[in-house]
């Protein structure tokens, strides 16, 4: 059975950290999700004056933070002493877990910034793990081609279709995420299983896009929450398409969110904020 669009919410122009200029869709007004997807947001931007403050030391706790950098580059560091520079194509998983204080920092002042983070939950059980990242650069990104000429960057689980299967350098994560980039010329057709128990959006950043069964246009720089089915179907027009595709096992817990805190319950943020204000938040 084919997904069709089920819910389409639009990103929309807002602002976070130091005054960066971005768009969320997931985690934005009335703070609609998708479970486990807490939030979407995409940066992209010429002017270095709507990206280049950054988002200065912040903590995070009970969740993961999912960094992909479409062009331009990212400085991160954190509290424990990493210090990572995620590069064009680059790919930073972290876990926040207890909790974490990093920064990101744009690394240039001149060019193109672009890119997309987006917040997984933890289940209850591993909130408060230890923190802990990847870095992962464009080379460790496995790239298929298809055989209609467009790509596939298999970032998160596991690309599969027919024969051919292409495992993504992040594995082994409790609610399973599937992260694509798919990048389709004009005139052609992607099809991917998506495993009916998952919960899957799609979100078209480049060019034209229909999905579904009949097929239906994708409005663009919008999270397109995809409805009950196993299968993704899209094809492109004259213009050919760029997209991203999320899918995961949802959690079914209560979500109680302070800013950059996401737990499970009122007690549990309380006790964040307390852990944060008195330097217990982390453990180094
Ligand atoms: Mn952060």
């Amino acid at each position: 059975m084919i997904r069709n669009i089920q819910t389409i919410i639009p990103g929309i122009a807002t602002s976070d950290g130091a005054g960066v200029k971005l768009r969320r869709s997931l985690g934005g007004q009335n703070q609609v999700r998708l479970d486990p997807f807490l939030m979407l947001d995409e940066f992209s931007s010429n002017d270095p004056n709507d990206y280049v403050a950054g988002f200065p030391a912040h903590p995070h706790r009970g969740f993961e933070t999912v960094t992909y950098m479409l062009e331009g580059h990212m400085l991160h560091e954190d509290h424990l002493g990493n210090q990572g520079h995620l590069k064009t194509g680059g790919v930073q998983w972290m876990t926040a877990g207890r909790g974490i204080i990093h920064s990101e920092m744009p690394q240039q002042v001149n060019g193109a910034m672009r890119g997309f983070q987006l917040w997984i939950n933890l289940p209850a059980k591993e909130k408060m793990k230890a923190a802990g990242y990847k870095d992962i650069q464009v080379e460790d990104i496995p790239k298929v081609d298809l055989e209609n000429g467009g790509t596939v960057k298999v970032i998160a689980g596991t690309y599969s279709q027919e024969s051919k299967e292409v495992k993504g350098p992040i594995q082994g994560i409790t609610t399973a995420p599937l992260f694509l980039d798919v990048h389709l010329l004009p005139d052609s057709e992607f099809e991917h299983r998506i495993p009916k128990e998952l919960n899957a959006f799609i979100y078209v950043y480049e060019g034209d896009l229909e999905i579904g069964g009949p097929m239906r246009s994708v409005p663009k720089q919008a999270a397109i929450v995809l409805g009950d089915g196993d299968r993704l179907k899209a094809k492109t027009g004259s213009v050919g398409a760029q997209f991203i595709v999320l899918a995961a096992l949802p959690l079914h817990e209560p979500i109680v969110q302070y800013g950059p805190f996401v737990m499970n319950t009122r007690a549990e943020i309380e006790q964040a904020i307390d852990d944060y204000q008195n330097n217990r938040f982390v453990v180094s």
